[in-house]
This record gives structure tokens, sequence and C-alpha cells, in this order.
């Protein structure tokens, strides 16, 4: 938000909608209704002394009713802009009654009470539709007694409860009588899956009451159970599965099948008496809890249906905005030129919405490119920060985060005696607008030239407090960040005392740094305006697509002899059974008429270079390119000898069934004979603690489409299966027309497969029915193996070594954050996208592919790319050229030059160099400087540390 906020190319508006939307892709006119906040934003820094003064209490909306704000407020602690707004059906001035303690408050005179509604023209090339969704409101269901019981809350509700700058400031405590839970519950899929509800999936209400429920435990370590009531577990994400095995690691934690009839209160206990059938063992049970949060489904935001009108889009079955196709085209609408991102086009998990919203502006771009324009650049005049250093500390409460297990207070007091600081200050939450600006204005107004901040992580704050810097002329390497969140609050959230003088010590270590701070500069250096996109399965198509129609250079290598990766063998598309071939030849069409490169049958051999400027040698010569997209996909995982695969032809993958079905609905003959009974196994390859614990994602969905196929053969179908696992768009809806068609389901508990005995003719399958309790068994003339994705080998390796991108333990290339960056690696300007990243249907893979080529635009747009400043470099004077640096740096930054005196030393080139300073800790000849960790930085640290006994 903070980025967005003060990026010099976009214009907020907030407290506003789009009422009109004139002409066609590429030309329109957007009418923006600004309402009024009755407060200027161009005047107000959100000192909230207004909001002091008034006397209008009302429930606060962001809070969900649990807590209480003002007439006059800011929505939300970190909100862009931090301005004020007036909520004037509560204020006091719209009831005849002359109160105007506000305006009278303002220092700023920002208060005006006259503002009118304004409608803004705003001409537009396209328009990403991201209004997300709100959560279904139980209230009306009588079963589970949310409008009575003051205990049974929205998973929101429970969310706004557990963060720490919530309505109970991180407690989870009973609305009632205000106590701790001793016994919690969730009750997953509510008003999603069922017959008279929505029968989508909301996909990642599964992860997040799994998470609540660990982290109910931390924030109240009296809870003793937390039961959760599911129907499948839908940990298909990346990562997920582990995160849900863990999980089920505590012993406080009950997984529980089965979907609860009703809740009764208690009136004279308030203990709420859950009524379910356990689906494991058969028969009708009764839980009891102290509260109960209910996973409500997504469902469409309010006004979704009036503003599909006003865009002229249409909307789905379930009232979300209508993809064209979700395999095809996943996030156009029905109207070119306006795309979808995140939950308006359905329910959507964090990491797959950011990749779409990268992915909707590489779509948009296309309509713009023409007019693309540099990101405004301002001159800023540098701050004078010459003299002794005269440093200023800003402490973060980071709501009670920190504050509410640190004293800030005294740390601040401590704080103010230490050598050369002549500010310390302290903020509810410094990464806000409203702290940023704060830090400014202390920087001019005492003449800093060291800035402190003691806060919470650097890995994710130390870049906005070092921009908010620099926009004022201060050099951002003059800053220092002490993480007195991770390392001091959390570690001993339950020592107050211990967290405090932590707190004191590191920030007084800090400080010490921040002393010898250095001004540095960063380096620029101009771009190699093309792309080079390594394999061309849909992913990589689609990624070459999108960059070609903003019109750079784009090189598509491919291995093989011909493009399409997976797609080439696969028949159909679950869910909704587009022919692959068909959506394949639709992507070469456009290939063939835009002007990338496509080089089939060529191997790259090596890539050397950095951001701007890689140099890629393939077996057809060298290419040079700013930016790579590694887009290489997966691989189908190979049975060895499970479920007697290899033994009888009766027994095949799910992938090999693909080229038996690539005909049609014709009949299917295995080893002579008709298909007529088929098994399916599920989870093959995947799921399984010794070899794979992830799930694949794609083959639930794959085997629904399969065995429907099968049924219109006429073939009689059985899936053994753990959690169905169909949450893609479509899938859920495709699962249960399966059972309609007749596709018998079979649930098997974990850790006990089918068993499967080939025979003379197909096979006999035996398998222990998890819902009859009892063994069941059939003989079939085909059983399919669901196997899942694996990491494509030797490939993948390959990359990683030459591209230095590393793999996570699954194998698959790791992103670098993968909500923060889902496309982007830890080597700066080489993107992923598709299947490289881990198992994906291919609806995924094209929005990720076109998230990679966004990201990958964005480089290209630029004329240079700037190198961060914090390197190594060689203080030639004292290199013994023994070459230690060249052998141990693993981006192979170092090498051995001759002078024109013949003598040999050492060079960083500091475009290849991360500033990691392990040539500087290995250089024996101490002849390696690390310019942001000096050796002068890191004593005057270790000298303040021994100063006091750290706690
Ligand atoms: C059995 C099965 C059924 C499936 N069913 C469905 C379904 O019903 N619906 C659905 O949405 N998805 C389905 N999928 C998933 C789908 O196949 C993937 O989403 C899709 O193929 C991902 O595309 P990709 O481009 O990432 O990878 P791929 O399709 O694997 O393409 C990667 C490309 O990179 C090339 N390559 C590899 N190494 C190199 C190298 N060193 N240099 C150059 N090029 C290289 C490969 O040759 C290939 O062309 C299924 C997958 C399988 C295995
Ligand atoms: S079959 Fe595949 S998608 Fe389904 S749960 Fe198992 S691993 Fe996950
Ligand atoms: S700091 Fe790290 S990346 Fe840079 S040259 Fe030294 S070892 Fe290599």
């Amino acid at each position: 938000m903070m980025d967005a906020g003060r990026h010099p190319n976009i214009t907020l508006y907030t407290n506003a909608e789009v009422v009109a939307l004139r002409g066609s892709a590429g030309d329109f006119t957007a009418t923006v209704r600004c309402y009024p906040r009755y407060v200027d934003q161009s005047r107000c820094t959100g000192c909230g002394k207004c909001s002091e003064v008034c006397p209008v209490v009302v429930p606060n909306e962001f809070d969900v009713g649990l807590g209480a704000r003002k007439a006059i407020y800011s929505p939300f602690a970190q909100a862009v802009p931090s301005a004020y707004i007036i909520d004037r059906e509560n204020c006091l001035n719209d009831r005849l009654i002359v109160c105007e303690r506000c305006r009278r408050a303002c220092e700023r005179q920002a208060i005006d009470y006259d503002m009118q509604v304004q409608d803004v023209e705003v001409p537009v090339g396209a328009v990403i539709v991201a209004t997300g969704f709100e959560v279904f409101d139980p209230y009306a269901m009588k079963t589970y007694g949310y409008s009575v019981s003051p205990e049974v809350m929205t998973g929101i509700e429970f969310e706004r409860m557990l963060n720490a700058s919530g309505p109970t400031r991180g407690r989870i405590i009973r609305p009632s009588d205000r106590k701790p839970p001793k016994r919690l519950a969730f009750v997953q899929c509510v008003g999603v899956r069922g017959e008279r509800d929505c029968q989508y999936c909301s996909r990642f209400c599964c992860m997040n009451s799994v998470k609540n429920a660990m982290l109910a435990k931390e924030h109240e370590p009296g809870i003793e159970q937390v039961t959760i009531f599911y129907s499948d577990i839908r940990a298909f994400g990346k990562g997920y599965e582990s995160f849900f095995n863990r999980s089920k690691e505590h012993d406080y934690i009950r997984y529980f099948r089965g979907k609860p009839s009703k809740i009764v209160r208690d009136a004279q206990t308030g203990e709420l008496h859950i009524f379910v059938e356990d689906t494991f063992a058969g028969k009708p049970d009764k839980v009891v809890a102290d509260m109960v949060v209910l996973a409500s489904a997504a469902v469409p935001a309010e006004g979704t249906a009036r503003l599909a009108e006003t865009l002229g889009i249409e909307l789905d079955e379930s009232g979300f905005f209508k993809v064209v196709e979700e395999n095809g085209e996943p996030l156009s609408t029905t109207r070119e030129g306006i795309f979808l991102c995140g939950c308006a086009r359905g329910p959507e998990d964090i990491p797959d919405s950011v990749a779409q919203g990268s992915g909707a502006a590489a779509a948009a771009q296309r309509y713009v490119a023409a007019c693309r324009v540099e990101e405004v650049k301002q001159e800023i005049p540098p701050l004078n920060t010459d003299g002794p250093p005269r440093v200023g500390v800003f402490l973060c409460h980071c709501g009670v985060n920190i504050a509410g297990v640190v004293d800030v207070r005294s740390v601040a007091d401590y704080v103010r005696e230490l050598p050369g600081v002549v500010h310390v200050e302290d903020n509810l939450f410094l990464c806000s607008d409203a702290g940023q600006k704060l830090i400014q204005e202390r920087v001019v107004e005492k003449g800093l030239t060291r800035v402190v901040v003691a806060a919470c992580t650097p890995r994710t704050h130390e870049p906005i407090f070092q921009e908010s810097l620099r926009l004022i002329g201060f050099n951002p390497y003059l800053f220092e960040m002490v993480n007195v969140r991770d390392q001091c609050s959390w570690v001993h959230s339950q020592e107050p005392e211990r967290a405090t003088l932590r707190a004191r010590d590191q920030i007084r270590m800090g400080v010490a740094r921040a002393h010898r701070l250095e001004p540095l500069e960063k380096r620029q250096i101009s771009i190699e305006r093309a792309v080079v996109v390594i394999g061309g399965g849909i992913a990589g198509i689609e990624a070459a697509l999108r960059l070609d129609a903003q019109g750079f250079p784009v090189y598509l290598v491919e291995k093989e002899d011909e493009l399409g990766g997976r797609l080439r063998e696969l028949a159909f598309l679950a869910p909704h059974e587009l022919p692959a071939r068909t959506l394949l030849e639709r992507k070469l069409a456009q290939l063939q008429a835009s002007d990338v490169h496509v080089m089939t049958s060529v191997q790259v051999t090596q890539v050397t270079g950095f951001v701007g400027n890689f140099e890629v040698t393939t077996t057809r010569g060298l290419l040079r390119a700013g930016a790579l997209i590694l887009a290489i996909g997966a691989q189908p995982y190979q049975p060895a000898e499970e479920f007697a695969y290899g033994q009888t032809h009766a027994v095949m993958t799910n992938y090999e069934l693909e080229h038996a079905l690539a005909g049609g609905d014709a009949d299917l003959f295995v080893g002579g004979r008709r298909v007529e009974r088929v098994a399916f196994i599920q989870c093959v390859g995947s799921r399984n603690p010794d070899k794979n614990p992830n799930c694949s994602r794609i083959c639930c969905g794959t085997t629904v489409r399969q065995a429907r196929q099968l049924r219109r053969m006429g073939a009689e179908v059985v899936v053994f299966y753990r959690d169905m696992r169909t949450a893609s768009h479509g899938g859920e809806e495709a699962y249960r027309q399966a059972r309609g068609e007749g596709v018998i389901f079979v649930r098997v508990p974990d850790g006990r497969p089918p068993e499967v005995v080939p025979l003379a003719q197909g096979c006999h399958v035996r398998a222990f029915d998890a819902m009859l309790r009892d063994t069941v068994e059939t003989d079939v003339d085909l059983v399919v193996l669901a196997a899942g994705l694996v990491p494509r080998e030797p490939d993948t390796s390959k990359f990683r070594e030459m591209l230095k991108v590393p793999c996570g333990p699954d194998g698959f290339v790791l992103e670098r954050h993968p909500k923060l960056g889902p496309v982007e690696t830890t080597s700066e300007g080489i993107f992923v996208a598709g299947c490289v990243q881990g198992p994906k249907g291919v609806g995924d893979a094209l929005s990720q592919a076109a998230a990679a080529a966004a990201k990958a635009s964005i480089l290209m747009s630029r004329d240079q790319v700037s190198l961060d400043a914090t390197t190594c470099t060689v203080l030639e004077e004292r290199c013994r050229a023994c070459g230690t640096c060249v052998s141990i740096c693993q981006f192979h930054a170092p090498e051995l030059y001759v002078l024109p005196s013949g003598a040999r030393v050492a060079r960083i080139n500091e475009a290849l160099c991360k500033g990691c300073g392990t040539c500087a800790s290995w250089c024996p000849s101490d002849a390696i400087k690390a310019r942001h960790f000096t050796d002068a930085q890191i004593e005057a640290m270790l000298e303040a540390m021994l100063l006091e006994e750290v706690a």
C-alpha cells in the first residue's frame, strides 16, 4: 500500500467508485465519483487530534463491530492515505447540533464540512477489476446460532481478535464473559460445498483455519483443545501440505471429519454443544467448545452486479465477474480491455492473487504500451550529513506486537542517554504513511545525520524506510534497522523484562553501528532490452506473447523440436474439458503472428552476467538479455513398482491414460480387452512423508475429468482418495457432477493405501473404506494411478546451478517470497513461470506467466538499472592475489587481473556481487572490504554488546 501510495505514476482515488465507462479498449474514459472525506487530504497529517476530541463513539466496521471508533477517524492504523475522514451519518453537525470540535482541534485547518461529491473523468487504456470478495454472513443460518451466541463468530472476526492492533489487542476472549476459551472449534465450509449453499470451494479457508488453530495456542497458551470440523482439508498450495502436517503434530489440534448439523448454546454455562456425525466412526457425536469459529465462504463483494453493469461485463453463475476461459484467458473479462485479478474472479489465496495482479497488469500493458512512460524521477537535492553523527532513534510499537511485551517507554528513556543520540521518538506504526512522514519531518527538523529504526523485520521493511529517507535527500545507507519484534518481543513473548533488556542491548548495538555508517551511492548500468524465455510450454509461450505485445524483443528457447510442453500430451483440461490441442493451437497461431524469436531444439549451455546484462550461451549462439524467465515445467511422477505398476498393462498412470483418451469418448481397450471397470488411486507419489510430502494440486481435478469421460464411455468408475482437492475454479462443480453421473468416491484413511493384485485379466483392488469402516474389494479392467508432478530433472538442477536460483525442499525453484514475490527469484532479473515453481494447472500457469512478463517488462521499460551499493571491494595494496576470494564466491564476482606493472590483484565485479561478505571474511590478507558491513561497524557493535550483559 505504501509503495502504491507514494508511486509518482499512480493516482489514488479513495472513497470513490467508477460510475461510468465509455469508449473501447485502448481508449476508455472512466467517470470516477469521489465522495467527500470532509478532510482535506493534502493538509491532513494523520496526527489524530481531531479524533481525540470527537464526542461520538460508534462501532468500528474494520473491527467487524468488535471495537469502536469516533465519527472522525482513520479507517485503520496503516491506512493509505493516512488522512482522516468524517462519517457524516454519525457526525453531530449533521444532526443540527453545532459541535465542530474537530475543526477547532485541527492545527492544519484540514476540516471542510462543505466538501461536495466530485466526478472526475479519467482517460485510460485498460481497466483492472480487483474488487475482492465478502464473507458469507451466517446470520440467517439458524443451525449454527451465529445470531444468538456471541461465542460463535466468523473467521474474519476471529482474525481481528488475533491481530495485535485489533479490538482485543491480540487476545482471544469470549465476548460474553471476556475470558479466553479453553476449547476452541473451527467449522469448515460454512455456506459452501453443500446442497443449498454456494457450490464452489472457497479455496483459502482450510489453510486459514489450520494457521489460526496454531496461532490461537500461541496467543492463548491456556487453550487445551482445538477441533477442526472438515470435509476435505484442501492444502493444495505450495508448501501447504507440510504446514498441515506440522499442525497434526500438535496434540491439542484434532481434525474431526464431519459437518456439524447444529450448535446449541447452554444458557447457564455459555458452553457450545456441537452436534455432528463422525463420518469416520459412522455415528452421531457431540463436542463441547467454549468458542466456535465459522470458516465462512467467500462470496461476491457488494456492488459486484452494479459494477458489472457499469463496465458492461458479465457475471458467472456464482455472481463473481466472469472469466472468459479459465484455462485460456484466466484474467480476461467478457469485454476487451477489462481484466480481473484476485477474488473478483472467485475465491483465491494470497500468492495466486498477487501473481494475478501482476498478470493483469501485463495484460493491460498491451493497451497502454504506446504511451508507456518512464517512472517519473524527481531531482532530490541531498541533505548534508557531514559532521559528527547526530543519531535519531525511532521505536515502533507495531500495534501491540512489540509494545505488548517490550516496555517501549523505558527503552526510549534508556536510548536517550546513548552517545550521539539527539532524538528519540516512539510511534504506534512507523511503517504507516503517517509514521514515514514523521521520520522525514524529524530528520529535517532535528538535523539528523543517522537514523535508527527499532521495529519489525528488515527483510520486508528496510526498503520502505530507506525509500522514505531517499525521498528527502537523506542517503539511505546512513540508516540502520534493529529487529526488536522477531528477536525480542516474539522470542521472549512470555518474558517482558527479558524482551525489554534485549531490545535495549540490540538498539545500543544499532546506534553504535550507525555512528560508523558511511554514505554510499548506487551505480547505474544500461540495460539490454531483450528477454530470454527458457522453456516453450504453455507458460513460456504465454510469457513470450505478453512481452511481445508490448514491443519487447523476446527469445523463446525450447529444447525439444516442438513447442507446447505437456499440453501436447494432454487430451482435455480440467475442469471445463477444454481440448488441450485447441488451446495450444490458438497460442501457437498467436506466436506465429508475433515477433517472438522461437528457437526449438536448442539447449542453454551457460548463463553469465547479471540483471540488465545477461549473456545466454545456447547451442545456436549467444543471446544477450536484460531479463530471463525460467519456464521449464515439471514432470509427471514415475511410479516404481507400487500398486503393481510395471507388472501388468492393467495398471497405468493418469499421464499414460491421457494418450488413450485423446480419441474422445470412443471405447477404450487395454490388453485387447474393452475397459468396463476402472479404479483410480489418488496421491501416488504425492503426500507421502518418505518420498514427497507435498500435494500435486492437479491430480484430483484430472481424475474427475478422466473419470467423467470414462463414465460417458459406459465404464464403471471408482476413485480411492484421501481428500478430494478439486479446489480450482469450476473444480468443485465438476466433482459434484461426477458424483451425480455415478462415479463412486471411496475415502481411504491416511497411511492405508489400497492394495492392487494383478489378475490374468485386470486387477483385484482391496481398500479400507474410511466411511463404511470396512474393507471393500473389487475386480477392475484398469487401475489408474493419479501420479503427481515432480521437478523436471536434470534440467531444474542444471538451472539452479547456472542461474544461482535456490530450490525448496520439494526440489522446485524457490520464489523470492510466496506473497511478496511469487514470480521473482532471489537472483535479480530472473523470473519463474509455470510448473517449474511448483505443480499447478494451466490457468494458474498462464496467470503466473503473465505476471513474470509484467515483472520483466518493468526492467525493459527502463534505460538503466541501479545496482545496490552494499558490495565488496578489494583494497589492492593489500591483495596478494592468492585467489581465495575467486574460489570461495558462489556468484563468481571476484577475478584475478594483471596490472600494467605485471602484479596480479583480485577485483570484484560489483554487478555480480551480492554483498554477502563471504570473501571479506575468508581473505587471509584482510584485503576485502564489505562496504556496508565494514570491520569498524562490526567491531563497534561487538563493543556495544559487551558494554552490558546481553539479555
Ligand atoms: C497427467 C497430467 C494431467 C494434467 N491435467 C491437467 C488438467 O486437466 N488441467 C490443467 O489445467 N492442467 C493439467 N495438467 C497440468 C499441466 O500440464 C501444466 O499446468 C502445464 O503443462 C504447465 O505448463 P508449463 O509451461 O509450466 O510446463 P510444461 O508443459 O512442462 O512445459 C515446459 C517446457 O519447457 C521445456 N524445457 C524443459 N527443460 C528445458 C531446457 N533445459 N531448455 C529448454 N526448454 C526446456 C520442455 O520441453 C517443455 O516444452 C496435467 C498434467 C499432467 C502431467
Ligand atoms: S491426488 Fe493430487 S491433488 Fe489430490 S490430494 Fe492427492 S496429491 Fe493432492
Ligand atoms: S561479497 Fe559475496 S558475492 Fe560479493 S564477491 Fe564476496 S563472496 Fe562474492
